[in-house]
C-alpha cells in the first residue's frame, strides 16, 4: 500500500490551495500515488472565493470493470480507493489553507512508477510550447521532443504517447470549428487564390487552384503553359 500522509501534513497550512496543492501532489507522486481535486465549495458569502477543496486519489470511485469489446481502457485503475483529505481556508489561522485527513488508507497497490498516472505526467503551458515548436521542425519525432522538454525541465515525466496527443490537440485547435476538408476549402477561398472544386457534403474532388503568383505569371504570359 501507499504510505500514509505524513503527520507533517496534517495540519500544516500553506498561504494559498495551489501551493498546498503541489506539495500534496508531490507529495503523493514520491510515494505511488496521485490525488485529484474536487471543485470548491464553501463559498465566502462577500468575496464569493471557495473556502474548502476537497483531495482523494486518482484510484477514488467505483472499480473499473470491462463490459465489452474493444473498449476503452484507462492507465488509472479506480479501486474505489477512501483516501481523501480537505484543504480549507480558516480564519482560526488567519485564513491559510489548512490541511486535515478524512481517510488516510489506500486500499492499491503503489504506482511502480510516477509517469504511470497522467496526474503526474501533466504539461505546464511551457512544455507545450515546447512541443508545438518542435513539432513545426520536419523530422522531430516524439522521442527527440520529449528530449528537449525535459532538457528544459529534467522532473518532467510525459512519454511519446503524451507529445502525440499534444500535436494532435494543436491541430485540432489549429483548425477551429472547422474539419480538415472545410479548414482545406477556407485556405483555397482565401483573397486572390483562384480555385475550382467540386463539393459533395464533406467530400471535396476534382481540386483546382493557383496561387495569386501564378495568376499574375499567367497574366502577362498566358500563352505559355506552366503546371506543377
Ligand atoms: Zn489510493
Amino acid at each position: 500500500m501507499p504510505e500514509q500522509c505524513p503527520e507533517s501534513y496534517e495540519g500544516k497550512a500553506w498561504a494559498t490551495p495551489e501551493e498546498a496543492l503541489a506539495m500534496l501532489q508531490e507529495w503523493a507522486r514520491d510515494h505511488g500515488f496521485a490525488i485529484a481535486q474536487s471543485r470548491g465549495s464553501d463559498r465566502d458569502p462577500v468575496t464569493r472565493q471557495h473556502r474548502r477543496y476537497d483531495v482523494c486519489c486518482t484510484a477514488g470511485g467505483r472499480e473499473y470493470t470491462p463490459t465489452g469489446y474493444n473498449i476503452r481502457q484507462t492507465s488509472t485503475k479506480r479501486t474505489n480507493c477512501l483516501f481523501r483529505g480537505k484543504l480549507v481556508c480558516r480564519r482560526s489561522h488567519d485564513d491559510l489553507w489548512v490541511y486535515n485527513s478524512l481517510c488516510t488508507e489506500h486500499n492499491h497497490e503503489p504506482l511502480t512508477c510516477p509517469s504511470g498516472d497522467p496526474v503526474h505526467r501533466k504539461r505546464t503551458l511551457e512544455d507545450l510550447e515546447e512541443i508545438r515548436v518542435a513539432s513545426e521542425s520536419a523530422g522531430c519525432g516524439g522521442r527527440a521532443v520529449v528530449a528537449i522538454v525535459k532538457a528544459k525541465r529534467p522532473e518532467a515525466l510525459l512519454t511519446r504517447r503524451d507529445v502525440w496527443n499534444d500535436r494532435a490537440k494543436l491541430r485540432r485547435e489549429a483548425l477551429g470549428p472547422y474539419s480538415q476538408t472545410q479548414a482545406f476549402i477556407s485556405n483555397l477561398s482565401a483573397d486572390d487564390t483562384f480555385s475550382r472544386y467540386t463539393c459533395h457534403g464533406d467530400t471535396v474532388s476534382g481540386v483546382f487552384w493557383s496561387l495569386p503568383a501564378c495568376m499574375d505569371g499567367f497574366k502577362a504570359y498566358h500563352d505559355v503553359l506552366s503546371i506543377k
